[in-house]
C-alpha cells in the first residue's frame, strides 16, 4: 500500500481543515453511545481533510468498521449536502442498499424521505434526499442522462474491494468526470470504499488517476482470531462436518454467537433444519412440539391434507380452459399444508442425524436442551424481513446462529459472532466464453476471502475461526477472488459504454480491463442485435479487429441502452410495438430477467414427509406448467408461454402469497416480475410516449397471432441461442438420442427436463441459457421456424446475392439462403411472415 499523504499528516502538523458548514445531526444518546464504539469514528478528521484537500480518496477498513454507515453522516455534517447536492453511495448488492440507508437513517434520526435508496426496481427518493444509497447500475445509467453528475456533490463506491463490474466501469467513469469537473469549478469529491488491502489496481493504474489518490487507513480494533484448521484432507460432505462443528461449539464452548458459511441455499437450510432438530428451542414451546409427537402429528396432518389436496386437484383439472389464464383454485388441504412448511419451525423433518452419534462418541455429551440455539438462515434470496433477523439480539438464553452463504463474508455485519466455522467453499457462476454456457460451481475460496470470513469472529472480543480444511490446501488458494469482469459476458457494459459515446471501450481506463476476446464477442453479439454498425468488410483480420473494436451504437442500439435490461431483452422490447405485443413482451421480459421464478423443488428431502411434500408439490408444477403452456398455437411458446401464464394467472388471483406458496411460484420473484413490469413500461412510454402503456396487471392472454409475433420477437433476440433437433437420421450413437445441436456447441443438447416443451421435442428452438449439470440443458425453450431466420438475423446469413441496405424486413422475392453460423446443419429458403426491424 503506497503511503497515504494524508493519512500521515499528523492533525497537529496542521490546523484541522474546518468544514465550511456545520449541520448539526439530533441523535439519541444510546446510537450516538453506539457510533463511538466504531473504530472509524477516530479517523473522521483524516478522511474530512483527506477529502477536502484530494478530488479522490481512498478509505480502506475491515468489515464492520463502520465505513458504510459512518462516512455519509460524516460528510453531511460537514455539509457536503447543505446546498441541496446529494452525497451518493453506491453498494454491489441490493440488500445492502436498503438495509444501509434504513440504517444510516435510524442512525441520524431522519425520515427515509432523506436518508435514501433507490434500486433497480424500487426506491424512496424524494426532493428532500440529501444521502442515496443505490446499487451501481442505477449510478450508472444516471451518468448516460446526466454525464457530470451535477446533483451529487460527493460519490461513495462502497465495496470496492469486491470488484463488482458495475463498480470497475463506475471507477473508470468518474475517474474522468472528477477531472471534467474540476475544470467547470464545481469539484465533485470521489470516495472509494474498500475492505480487504489490495487497492494497488486502483492506486498503480496510471490509466485511471495520473497521480495516486491518498489511501486512509482504518485500523480496526480487531480481536484476535484463533485459526483452527482440520487435520484431515478435506470432506465432500462438508455440510456434515459444519453440522458436527457446530454440536461441539454449542456444547462445549462459552457463549457467543456462531456464523457457518455454506454455498447455497438448500445446504442453509438443510443444515438449519439439522440444527434445530438437534437443539430444539424446547423450552419456550408448548409440550406437543416434543420431536416425537411432532412427526407423528405431523405425518397424520400430511396424510390427511394430501387426500384433501387429491380430491381438489381432481375437482380443479375439468377447469382447464385453453383461451384464458387458467386460475386453478388451490385445494384446501394444498393451503393447510403449505401454510405449514411456510412456518419453518413447523417444516422440520425428522433428521435426526445418524452423525449425532459420531459426535456422542468423540465429543462427549448428548445434545444440551439447556441452552437452546436460535438458528437462522442467511442468504440474498430470503425475504428481507428474514434477512433483517440476524441483526436482532437472540432471545433471552439462546445462542445465535447464523446459516450463511457469501452475503455475510463483507457486505453485511452479524453482531455478536464469536465462532467461525468455514466451510472453504464458494458458489459462483462461471461462463464459458465461448459457447456462452453457464453453469453454477463450488470451487474454494480464495485467502482473501479465508481471512474475511474468519475475521468476522473477532468483532466484538477474542474469537475462534474453524476452518473445515487443512492449511496445505488453504496454502494453495488463490491470494485474491478474480475481479468479476474478467470472469463474465460483457456485452451489456459495452452497450452501457457506447450509449456514453465511448466508442473505442477497448481504451477505456479499467483497472482491470476484461480481455480483447471478451470485448470482441461482446461486439460481435451487439452487432448481430443491430445495436451496433457492422464495420465494413475487410478480409485482414488484424483490420477487421481493430474496426470491430470501435464500431459506433446505431439508433435501435440507443434505444436498447435505454432500456434496464441485458441487451437481448432490450431488444425484444425495441422490437414489440407492433401488433400489441408490447404489454407481453414487457411481462415476459421481465420474467426472463428475475431469478428463479418457481421454487426449488429438486432439492435434497431431510425426511420422509418432506420427500411427500416436495414431490407432491413437484407434480402440482408440473400440472400448472402444463396448463399456462395451453396447447397448439400457445404451446409453441413453450415456456416462455408458461411464464406469461403463471404471471397473468398470479395477477387474477391477486398476487397473493397463498396462491404463489400453493402453485411453486416465488412470491419474491412474482412482486419482482410486478415490479419491474411497472418499470419497464415507463421506460418504454420514455422511449415512444405515443405507445401511451399503462401498467394493467391483469392482461388478457395473446391472441393466437399475438403468440407467433412474440416467438418471433423471441427469436430475434435470442438468435444465436437457436438449436436444432437431431433428426433419427444423424444418429451417431446414443448419446445424441433427443439431443440438440447448436451452431457453437461439439456436444448434444437437451431440453431441460422441467421445459413443458421436453417431450414436444420441435425441430428448432431458441433459449434462454444452457446450463450444465450432468448434461448441458436448455432452459426456458421456445420453438421457432427456420424460415424466420434470413428476416430475423440476417447477420447469421450468407445470401446469394446482396442484400439491400438495410436488410430488408420482408422480401416478397423468394431466395435460396444460407445461414452461415449454422451451415452445418441447414439450408433455408425466405420469406416468412416477420417482424418489422
Ligand atoms: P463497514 O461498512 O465498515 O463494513 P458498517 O458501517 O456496515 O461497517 O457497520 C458498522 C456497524 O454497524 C457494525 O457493527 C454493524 O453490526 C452495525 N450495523 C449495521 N447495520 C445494522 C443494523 N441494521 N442493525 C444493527 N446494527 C447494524
Ligand atoms: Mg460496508
Amino acid at each position: 500500500v503506497p503511503s497515504a499523504p494524508a493519512a500521515e499528516a499528523s492533525p497537529l502538523a496542521r490546523p484541522p481543515v474546518k468544514p465550511a458548514v456545520f449541520v448539526p445531526v439530533n441523535r439519541s444518546p444510546e446510537m450516538q453511545q453506539e457510533r463511538l464504539k466504531l473504530p472509524i469514528l477516530s479517523e473522521e478528521q483524516v478522511i474530512m481533510e483527506a477529502v477536502a484537500e484530494h478530488p479522490i480518496i481512498i478509505v480502506c477498513g475491515e468489515t464492520g468498521s463502520g465505513k458504510t454507515t459512518q462516512v455519509p453522516q460524516f460528510l453531511y455534517e460537514a455539509g457536503y449536502s447543505s446546498d441541496g447536492s446529494i452525497i451518493g453511495v453506491t453498494e454491489p448488492r441490493r440488500v445492502a442498499a436498503i438495509a444501509m440507508s434504513q440504517r444510516v437513517a435510524k442512525e441520524m434520526n431522519l425520515s427515509q424521505r432523506v436518508v435514501s435508496y433507490q434500486i433497480r426496481y424500487e426506491g424512496n427518493v424524494t426532493e428532500e434526499t440529501r444521502i442515496k444509497f443505490m446499487t451501481d447500475g442505477v449510478l450508472l445509467k444516471e451518468i448516460q442522462k446526466d454525464f457530470l453528475l451535477l446533483k451529487y456533490k460527493v460519490v461513495i463506491i462502497d465495496e470496492a474491494h469486491e470488484r463488482s463490474v458495475y463498480t470497475d466501469i463506475l471507477i473508470g467513469l468518474l475517474s474522468r468526470i472528477v477531472s471534467l469537473r474540476e475544470k467547470r469549478l464545481k469539484p465533485l469529491k470521489l470516495l472509494i470504499m474498500s475492505a480487504t488491502l489490495r487497492v494497488e489496481d486502483f492506486t498503480q493504474n496510471q490509466r485511471l488517476f495520473s497521480e495516486p489518490p491518498p489511501v486512509v487507513k482504518v485500523e480496526s480494533r480487531q480481536f484476535p482470531v484463533t485459526v483452527h484448521f482440520n487435520k484431515r484432507t478435506p470432506q465432500e460432505d462438508y455440510s456434515g462436518e459444519c453440522f458436527r462443528k457446530v454440536c461441539k461449539i454449542h456444547r462445549m464452548l462459552p457463549a457467543g454467537g456462531i456464523l457457518v458459511f455454506l454455498t447455497g441455499q438448500a445446504e442453509v437450510h438443510a443444515l438449519c433444519r439439522r440444527l434445530r432438530r438437534a437443539f430444539p428451542r424446547s423450552r419456550h414451546r408448548p409440550p406437543e412440539k416434543d420431536d416425537q409427537q411432532d412427526s407423528v402429528e405431523e405425518t397424520r396432518k400430511f396424510k390427511k391434507s394430501r387426500a384433501r389436496a387429491r380430491k381438489a386437484q381432481a375437482a380443479a383439472l375439468p377447469q382447464i380452459s385453453l383461451d384464458s389464464y387458467s386460475v386453478l383454485p388451490a385445494g384446501e388441504g394444498d393451503e393447510d399444508r403449505e401454510a405449514e412448511m411456510d412456518d419453518e419451525e413447523a417444516a422440520l423433518g425428522s433428521d435426526l442425524d445418524l452423525d449425532l452419534g459420531d459426535d456422542a462418541a468423540d465429543g462427549g455429551e448428548q445434545p444440551d436442551a439447556s441452552l437452546p440455539l436460535h438458528v437462522l438462515p442467511l442468504y440474498s434470496l430470503l425475504a428481507p424481513e428474514k434477512q433483517a433477523q440476524v441483526f436482532q439480539p437472540p432471545p433471552e438464553g439462546t445462542r445465535l446462529c447464523v446459516v450463511a452463504t457469501n452475503v455475510a463474508e463483507t457486505s453485511l455485519t452479524i453482531p455478536g459472532i464469536r465462532y467461525v466455522v468455514d466451510c472453504g467453499k464458494v458458489k459462483k457462476r462461471h461462463y464459458d466464453r465461448v459457447t456462452g454456457v453457464s453453469s453454477f460451481r463450488v470451487s474454494w475460496i480464495s485467502q482473501a476471502s479465508a481471512d474475511q470470513r474468519a475475521g468476522r469472529a473477532g468483532r466484538t472480543e477474542p474469537g475462534h475461526c474453524y476452518r473445515l480444511y487443512s492449511s496445505a490446501v488453504f496454502g494453495d488458494f488463490e491470494p485474491f477472488p478474480p475481479p468479476e469482469i474478467t470472469r463474465r459476458p460483457v456485452e451489456d457494459l459495452v452497450l452501457q459504454m457506447k450509449a456514453l459515446d465511448i466508442e473505442k471501450v477497448v481504451n477505456f481506463p479499467f483497472p482491470t480491463p476484461p480481455s480483447v476476446e471478451a470485448l470482441l464477442a461482446a461486439e460481435e453479439l451487439l452487432i448481430a442485435l443491430g445495436a451496433l454498425q457492422a464495420p465494413p468488410k475487410t478480409d485482414r483480420v488484424k483490420q477487421l479487429q481493430r474496426s470491430r473494436l470501435s464500431c459506433p451504437i446505431t439508433a435501435l442500439g440507443r434505444t436498447m441502452a435505454t432500456f434496464p435490461v441485458a441487451p437481448r431483452y432490450a431488444k425484444m422490447l425495441a422490437l414489440s410495438r407492433q401488433h400489441g405485443c408490447l404489454p407481453y413482451a414487457i411481462t415476459l421480459v421481465a420474467a426472463m430477467t428475475v431469478r428463479e421464478l418457481f421454487e426449488e423443488l429438486d432439492r435434497p428431502a431431510a425426511s420422509d414427509e418432506e420427500l411427500a411434500r416436495l414431490k407432491s408439490k413437484r407434480a402440482r408444477v408440473a400440472q400448472m406448467k402444463r396448463v399456462w403452456a395451453g396447447q397448439g398455437a400457445s404451446l409453441k411458446l413453450g415456456d416462455l408461454m408458461v411464464l406469461l401464464g403463471a404471471v397473468g394467472a398470479c395477477e387474477y388471483a391477486g398476487c397473493s402469497p397463498r396462491f404463489c406458496e400453493a402453485n411453486g411460484l416465488r412470491y419474491k420473484a412474482m412482486a419482482e416480475i410486478r415490479r419491474l413490469r411497472g418499470q419497464l413500461t415507463t421506460a418504454v412510454n420514455t422511449v415512444c410516449p405515443e405507445a401511451g402503456l399503462f401498467v394493467d396487471p391483469k392482461m388478457q392472454p395473446p391472441s393466437e397471432s399475438q403468440v407467433t409475433y412474440l416467438r418471433q420477437i423471441v427469436m430475434a433476440g435470442l438468435g444465436d441461442h437457436l438449436a436444432r433437433r437431431v433428426q433419427s437420421e444423424d444418429l451417431l450413437d446414443d448419446k445424441w438420442r433427443n439431443a440438440y445441436k447448436t451452431p457453437l456447441l461439439e456436444d448434444p443438447v437437451f431440453i431441460h427436463p422441467s421445459s413443458v416443451l421436453f417431450r414436444e421435442l420441435p425441430d428448432f428452438v431458441v433459449y434462454q441459457e444452457i446450463v450444465e449439470t450432468t448434461r448441458m440443458y436448455m432452459k426456458g425453450v421456445s420453438t421457432v421456424e427456420v424460415q424466420w431466420v434470413p428476416a430475423l438475423l440476417p447477420s447469421y446469413c450468407q445470401f446469394d446475392r446482396p442484400l439491400e441496405e438495410p436488410p430488408p424486413a420482408y422480401c416478397p422475392e423468394r431466395g435460396r439462403v444460407l445461414c452461415h453460423r449454422a451451415s452445418q446443419f441447414y439450408r433455408v429458403g425466405w420469406p416468412l411472415p416477420a417482424v418489422q426491424v
